[in-house]
């Protein structure tokens, strides 16, 4: 296993391994742990070269250092990825590897799942270190971190509406949803709940399927489901979805949704404001699976505390209107 850092102005530690046996390309990046430790997921995704993974472990692991400082979880920023294809490239010495990697920095990094890893490649993981969270109930940790995000962001779409439009009712609000994962999946039905319509839109389509069975929600072009005319467009994919490329075909009144790094630069949410269109800040609106990992960080996991925790993401999102108001800035 060849580990190598790499110094990186603003990140305190980026460490790159590369393991020709078990196949594992990995980086893992430590943001900020002026908080406390910094913890943040795994994801794996078939990224085109490392340069396209620095690019997202970088970017993602300084969204974990603002969303920790937020949900006040006592937690600093990282994150990590792997280069591979989750649908065809997991394997549990894969895992294990990466088990070896985060363990080899001691504790500074904490790792969990993300898009692309799951639970059970946690379980593969915690062989070989201590330093990963989000393993299953039953191990006596908090499990998946998706309906605790999908429940943050529900609440902050509800502020979101109050905010827009003078009434947090959902009934009969429309919200496109982008990506049917664990966060998506979830997200659908506590709108469905509370009679929003929704659209929905994945690459898999199974996925979108999946949601549309249960919910009777419309299924969506994935190249169309950004731009329709809704209440709320809810990104629960991938980041960068807002740039010069999308930003003027947007019809939505609200951004809302599950996924980090909405914006691809800052600047963006300044246009977002130009436009008229809401924006819910991604690391204040999606910190409820941190939030649910921080509460099994502290000491004995209560799901019960950590669903408090989360529901205050909808006072959250109002102190950044009124911030934003005030001040006259983007949210
Ligand atoms: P996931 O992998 O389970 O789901 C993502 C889904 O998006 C997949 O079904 C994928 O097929 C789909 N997708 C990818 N590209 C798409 C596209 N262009 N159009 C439509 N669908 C597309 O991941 P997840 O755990 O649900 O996470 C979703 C987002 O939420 C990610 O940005 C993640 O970083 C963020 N997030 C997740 C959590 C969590 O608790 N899981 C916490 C905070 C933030």
């Amino acid at each position: 296993m060849k580990i190598e850092r790499t110094e990186i102005e603003g990140y305190e530690e980026v460490v790159t391994c590369e393991d020709p046996e078990s196949g594992l390309r990995s980086i893992i990046a430590i943001h900020d742990r002026t908080l406390g430790p910094a913890l943040g997921g795994l994801r794996m995704w078939p990224y085109g070269s490392w340069d396209d993974a620095k690019f997202d472990v970088l970017r993602l692991s300084k969204g974990m250092t603002y969303k920790s400082a937020v949900a006040d979880t006592g937690l600093g920023g990282g994150k990590s990825v792997i280069i591979g294809n989750p649908k065809t490239e997991k394997t549990e010495a894969l895992f294990r590897a990466m088990g070896k990697f985060v363990d080899s920095l001691g504790g500074r990094y904490i790792t969990a799942e993300d898009v692309g890893t799951a639970v059970s490649d946690m379980v593969f993981v915690r062989e070989e270190t201590k330093y990963v969270t989000g393993l299953p109930l039953d191990m006596g940790s908090s499990g998946d971190p998706s309906p605790y995000t999908a429940l943050g962001t529900f609440v902050g779409i509800r502020a979101c509406l109050g905010e827009y439009f003078g009434s947090e009712d959902f009934e009969g609000r429309t919200v496109a949803l982008q990506g049917c994962g664990h966060v998506g999946m979830f997200l659908a039905d506590y709108l469905h709940e509370v009679g929003a319509k929704l659209f929905v839109a994945d690459i898999s389509p199974d996925k979108a399927k999946a949601i549309a069975d249960k919910t009777g929600a419309e299924i969506v072009d994935p190249n169309e489901i950004m731009f329709l005319d809704v209440d709320v467009f809810a990104p629960c994919a991938l980041g960068a979805i807002v740039n010069d490329e999308t930003l003027d075909k947007f019809h939505c009144k609200i951004i809302a949704g599950g996924a980090n790094n909405v914006l691809l630069r800052e600047e963006h949410g300044q246009r977002l404001k130009e436009t008229g269109i809401l924006y819910a800040p991604d690391y204040v609106i999606n910190a409820g699976g941190i939030i649910n990992v921080s509460i099994e960080v502290e000491g004995a996991y209560d799901a019960e505390r950590s669903r408090k925790k989360v529901e205050n993401i909808y006072h959250a999102m109002k102190r950044v209107f009124e911030i934003a108001k005030d001040q006259n800035i983007p949210t």
